[in-house]
């Protein structure tokens, strides 16, 4: 239900943790991240049913701290409310989280045959699966072709483990502003999970690739052409 990432210099599971809260008011019933352990660069996954305040706990008991995170509170719609169909998926090299409802992902399992490799009920792990088939080393490429497999809505928030300082992003209706900081860039469902941090914001366009990187957000349409991206200045005074 809601979606976050950052990457910059402050602690990410911090950011992400307050981020998440502040999407609380959205409803959900799970929460989790995924982020990329500054020690050895690899993708770790805290999650679980519950509060945004459980998931601080399971972080807690198992610290990671690192250069780049996601994190997601779902809002179950298809698969019950448990640990394993908590987000963020993992499959092979992806680690995906997901807001919306994609209509076929039974064919989609049926098509790719997926069935034996998702350890889910959700949607969005189908999605994970059908993006790392398509991914042979180009993030924009597997992405295009994934985002023209689905039916439904979606807000898609990727880490690529071979890639693991750069968050990739795309939607179809789910929203995602991506937002510049002093101390890095990040991205939410909306302007409000950006809290007192973010200097400038763009809505991220239907249909576009985003990549954040620590100093730089660059859009690409469908073509992989670069976009010049529309930042709003935000004045958290008025
Ligand atoms: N359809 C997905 C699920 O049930 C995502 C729900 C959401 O937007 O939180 O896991």
């Amino acid at each position: 239900c809601g979606i976050v990432g950052y990457t910059g210099k402050q602690s990410v599971a911090k950011q992400i943790l307050d981020a998440l809260e502040l999407l609380e008011y959205r409803g959900y019933d799970s929460a989790g991240m995924a982020i990329v352990d500054e020690i050895n660069g690899q993708v770790q996954i805290r999650k679980r049913a519950g509060r945004v305040a459980d998931l601080e706990k399971v972080w807690k008991a198992n610290p990671v701290n690192g250069i780049c995170g996601i994190g997601h509170t779902r809002w179950a719609t298809h698969g019950g409310v448990s640990d394993v169909n908590a987000h963020p998926h993992r499959a092979g090299r992806v680690t995906l989280v997901h807001n919306g409802i994609i209509e076929n992902y039974e064919e989609l399992k049926d098509h790719f045959g997926l069935a034996d490799e998702l350890i889910s009920d959700t949607d969005s792990e189908v999605v994970a699966a059908v993006l790392n088939r398509f991914y042979t080393g180009d993030p924009h490429e597997a992405l295009f072709q994934t985002v023209k497999c689905l039916k439904g809505t979606f807000a898609l928030v990727v880490i690529f483990d071979d890639i693991p300082d750069v968050i990739f992003a795309i939607r179809n209706v789910s929203p995602i502003v991506a937002a510049y900081r002093e101390d890095g860039t990040m991205l939410a469902s909306d302007v409000a999970a950006l809290g007192g941090q973010a200097t400038s914001y763009m809505v991220v366009p239907e249909y576009h690739v985003v990549e954040l990187h620590t100093d730089d957000i660059r859009v690409y349409n469908m073509k992989n052409e670069l976009c010049e991206a529309e930042f709003l200045d935000i004045d958290w005074d008025t």
